[in-house]
């Protein structure tokens, strides 16, 4: 059998699909056999249906949310409680990449995180660099740090051609959550 190959991923850009095409790969994995875990960084007061869904596969296919909710965009400084959560998140986060349970961690809204300067870019990169040799990362949010892209083995910028939120058709269960 060919070595594996961990791959560094990473869905970034303002068009919607860095989330789901990250959930859709651990569709994809799950079914190929490996186990899947997906963290959620920032998330935390939605219900998301992947919530549901996942939880239907059992052990091989996990998700958790690591925060609460949105946190607010445009503060001076985030909240120490929002940063407390990503910290956390983060020693969680490597505590389960190193632990051989998972071939692939999904790291969801990280790159938000780091662009509130909430978690500091230069620390998951050099985890990153030494990360065991066979898993798989996929990191997703907007803004992504140039360190993690240049890192990175496969970047996908989803760029929005339109959305329907600039109708006014609100958020759609089902599609957006
Ligand atoms: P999705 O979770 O649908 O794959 P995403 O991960 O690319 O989206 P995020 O930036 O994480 O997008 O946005 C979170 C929420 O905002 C989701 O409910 C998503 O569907 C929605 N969304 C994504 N892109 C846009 C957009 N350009 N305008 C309005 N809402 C968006
Ligand atoms: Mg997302």
């Amino acid at each position: 059998m060919a070595e594996t190959h961990g791959l560094i991923v990473i869905h970034t850009g303002p068009g919607k699909g860095k989330t789901t095409a990250a959930l859709g790969t651990g569709l994809r994995a799950v079914g190929a056999g490996l186990r899947v875990l997906v963290l959620q960084f920032i998330k935390g007061s939605w219900h998301y249906g992947e919530l549901d869904s996942i939880a239907s596969f059992g052990d091989r296919f996990q998700i958790r949310q690591l925060g609460r909710g949105f946190v607010k965009i445009g503060a001076e400084k985030p909240d120490p409680e929002d940063v407390r959560m990503v910290e956390a998140g983060w020693a969680e986060a490597v505590r389960e990449m190193e632990s051989g349970v998972w071939d692939l961690v999904i790291l969801d809204e990280i790159n938000y995180a780091i662009s509130y300067h909430m978690l500091d870019a230069a620390v998951v990169a050099e985890y990153l660099k030494r990360k065991p040799e066979g898993l798989h990362v996929i990191l997703t949010g907007r803004n992504a740090h140039p360190a993690l892209v240049e890192l990175a083995d496969t970047v996908t910028e989803m760029r929005e051609v339109k959305h329907a939120y600039q109708k006014g058709i609100l958020a759609q269960r089902g599609i957006e959550y």
